[in-house]
């Protein structure tokens, strides 16, 4: 339940409302790379009811994972969202996912995760991936999400971003491993 500028400004609603950070990770390498990072911000920004606090520059990585020419542009956002008091993290994390994977489909991403017989991921280029990679201090674990992102800390292209909009808060407590 995002609670927008509006109803922000009520003080009944502001003195039961918290302050949480998301960040995402974006990333691009099919079509108009630079286009599709835009497009996602500005749906993100509708969507989740709130212009970003901060974007990273964009970073352009090789493939991980897979192999193709075409290579990646890579950048992070920080939301500050505003949620009720004591909201579910695990519920409200899935509804940001289903967000995330809503703009990913409009902007022609197709087709579920695939596996290989081993269980582990094929990764495919795609015109836009956005992961979640911090939601506040949350912990999620569950079969669709994990809060953290499990991988963010392998991933120079997800971290080289992500440290560039960090607040002093969140690199205390989430930029001491690697
Ligand atoms: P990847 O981002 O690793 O390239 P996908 O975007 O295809 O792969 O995501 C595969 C699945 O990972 C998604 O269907 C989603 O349910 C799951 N997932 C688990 N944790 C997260 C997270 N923190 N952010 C985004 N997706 C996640
Ligand atoms: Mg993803």
């Amino acid at each position: 339940m995002l609670i927008d500028a509006a109803h922000r400004k009520d003080t009944r609603i502001r003195e039961n409302v918290e302050k949480v950070e998301l960040y995402l990770s974006l990333g691009s390498n099919q079509g108009d790379r630079e286009h599709n990072i835009e497009i996602a911000l500005s749906l993100l920004n509708i969507e989740l009811k709130t212009p970003y606090k901060a974007v990273s520059s964009l970073l352009e990585t090789e493939p991980w994972g897979f192999e193709s020419q075409d290579k990646f542009l890579n950048a992070a956002v920080l939301y500050e969202l505003f949620l009720p008091k004591g909201y579910n993290p695990e519920a409200e994390g899935l509804m940001i996912l289903e967000i995330c994977k809503d703009i990913e489909r409009r902007l022609g991403r197709t087709g579920r995760p695939q596996y290989n017989e081993r269980g582990e991921r094929i990764y495919t280029s795609r015109p836009i991936d956005i992961d979640i990679l911090l939601f506040g201090d949350n912990k999620i674990d569950c079969e669709e999400l994990t809060v953290p992102h499990k991988l963010m800390y392998q991933r120079d292209f997800v971290m080289t971003p992500l440290r560039e909009i960090l607040t002093e808060s969140a690199r205390s407590k989430y930029d001491n491993k690697n």
